[in-house]
């Protein structure tokens, strides 16, 4: 069996974070990378468990160093993932990335064995009830976010699986049956 390097997407406030969260809980061999982001820590986040929340400056060299398998901005801020972080992890673990769409994408160019899965949400109205439930963006930013669903959804006929976030277990243990598989091919 292979370590699989997997790929979670989808609009924000889908669920990607708790699916994530509870993926990590259920399985010990799968890990989750962390990204690095220019945007300010929100309550409760710590620095090295949600993000590596570092200044657009270290962002820059970063990027400039190629130590990014892929980063984006979203928001007006910058997010990426570490590159040699996830391979490090990848000798000895499956790894998750919660990652947005483009990102996704480029990752599947610089690693194509990475499995895509776009999370879609049971209804658009269902996202803007769970962003206002999580209660940490003001209005405005949640209407931001709202304006990209359509875009982001537009692409998942790119991704290699789709699972729609209703019943949150169901949803978890559908990831958990494509991780499964995708462990045994290819193998
Ligand atoms: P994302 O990481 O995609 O932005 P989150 O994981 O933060 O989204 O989830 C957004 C909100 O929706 C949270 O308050 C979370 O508890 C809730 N949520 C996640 N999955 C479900 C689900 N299946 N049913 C109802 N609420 C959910
Ligand atoms: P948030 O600020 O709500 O944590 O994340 C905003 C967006 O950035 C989400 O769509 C999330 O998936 C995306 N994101 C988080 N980390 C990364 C990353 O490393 N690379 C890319 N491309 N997007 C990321």
């Amino acid at each position: 069996m292979r370590n699989v390097l997997v790929v979670l997407s989808g609009p924000s406030g889908v669920g990607k974070g708790t699916i994530a969260k509870l993926l990590v809980e259920r399985n010990e061999s799968l890990s989750l990378s962390i990204s690095c982001t220019t945007r300010m820590p929100r309550d409760g986040e710590i620095d090295g468990r949600e993000y590596f929340f570092i200044n657009k400056n270290e962002f820059v060299s970063k990027m400039q160093n190629d130590g990014f398998l892929e980063h984006s901005e979203h928001f007006e801020n910058y997010y990426g993932t570490p590159k040699q972080f996830v391979l490090n992890k990848l000798v000895t673990n499956d790894v998750l990335l919660e990652i947005d769409v483009n990102g996704g994408l480029e990752v599947k160019k610089n690693y194509k064995d990475a499995v895509l899965i776009m999370i879609l949400p049971p209804s658009v109205e269902e996202v803007k009830r769970r962003l206002i439930k999580r209660g940490t963006e003001s209005e405005e930013k949640i209407n931001l976010r709202m304006q990209r669903i359509d875009y982001e959804l537009g692409k998942s006929n790119l991704y290699d699986y789709t699972v729609v976030n209703d019943d949150l277990l169901t949803a978890v243990k559908d990831v958990e049956n494509i991780i499964k598989l995708e462990k045994t091919n290819n193998s």
